[in-house]
């Protein structure tokens, strides 16, 4: 594949969102490897062949790093979520308790953005 290819190659985002729009949450995953990623490529990381499509994602996953912004009327938890399928993703925990830490495990949930969107966020299990 040379560059005019790649630059052609264009991944379908919006089959992305309309599974979170539904709350399931998909992975891309490579037909020539096996290996999965997030967020989707058409082109795969570990690879480079273009042969991937997205599938089911369990929604489980645990906790890699984490972020806590508090103030006395807000608090907002940032994450890397490492997920049973492999990729790691930067999303938002919600309901987080005080003792949220690395390593604990978390389930996708679903949240409206302000931008119309369904996004995928996690809870603790
Ligand atoms: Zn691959």
């Amino acid at each position: 594949m040379n560059i005019a290819d790649i630059a052609e190659v264009q991944f379908d985002a919006a089959s992305f969102w309309e599974a979170a729009k539904t709350h399931r949450l998909l992975v891309a995953r490579c037909n020539a490897c096996g290996e999965a990623h997030y967020y989707p490529r058409q082109i795969c990381p570990f690879c480079r062949a273009d042969d991937v499509e997205l599938a089911p994602a369990s929604g489980r996953g645990t906790i890699y790093s984490l972020s806590v912004t508090e103030r006395p009327d807000h608090r907002r938890v940032v994450a890397y979520v490492t997920l049973e399928e492999g990729p790691t993703m930067m999303t938002r925990i919600i309901d987080a308790p005080q003792d949220i830490a690395i390593g604990d495990a978390v389930t996708v949930d679903f949240e409206a953005s302000p931008d119309g969107l369904t996004v995928p966020v996690f809870r603790r299990t």
